[in-house]
């Protein structure tokens, strides 16, 4: 499966100069919502998401995600594993799990994002599945920004990597592109503006 021309296709890598939410700047930025908008491709990934970890021998009894990034990703992937779907999200800045999900007391739970960028906000997600008793086993995402390592690519994994290294990590795809800070951004200096994708109707 050709992941990359699966986002292509459905007008998901958009080229531009853009203001990541890091505040970095790049060329490229992956809107994931919008390969998810065809429930069919959703769909389809999830199961090929699902299909590496089966095929690892992990044990789900849960995937949880973190809004708002993730509710798609993580409802399709639970729906393919055949497991249970909780999602956390942000109540004035904090991650919590609301609307009546329950966490049971050593309960396996994979979070799900559709990208993994340094797996902060999984991570805060994941803390709060630990304090109400759940065991983090593994994070899957539909792609991964290329700062830590997933199964079955031999990228390195960089300092800035929040995901745990004694858990897997289970993406479709490695997304590498160049990064630059505010002042040292070859396109703010030809004059260009970086704008923040979904900020302007995209
Ligand atoms: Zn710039």
């Amino acid at each position: 499966m050709n992941v990359k021309q699966i986002y292509m296709d459905a007008n998901a890598l958009l080229e531009g100069h853009f203001k990541l939410s890091s505040g970095n700047h790049s060329e490229y930025y992956l809107q994931s919502a919008k390969v998810l908008e065809d429930p069919k491709t959703a769909n389809m990934l999830a199961t090929a998401l699902a299909k590496q970890i089966k095929e690892s021998g992990l044990e789900v009894d849960t995937v949880c995600a973190p809004a708002l990034g993730g509710l798609i990703a993580g409802y399709a992937l639970a729906q393919a594993l055949d497991c249970r779907y909780i999602f956390a999200e942000r109540v004035d800045g904090e991650m919590s799990i609301r609307r009546g999900f329950e966490v049971h007391k050593d309960e396996k739970v994979l979070m799900c994002e559709d990208i993994i960028t340094t797996g902060g906000s999984a991570m805060e997600a994941a803390r709060v599945v630990e304090l109400l008793g759940g065991k983090i086993v593994g994070v899957a995402a539909l792609a991964n920004r290329g700062f830590c390592k997933r199964e079955h690519s031999d990228i390195e994994t960089k300092s800035n990597c929040k995901l745990p290294q004694d858990i897997p990590f289970f993406a479709l795809a490695d997304f590498i592109f160049a990064m630059y800070a505010p002042d040292e951004c070859p396109m703010c200096k030809l004059g260009s503006e970086a704008i923040k994708p979904g900020s302007r109707g995209n």
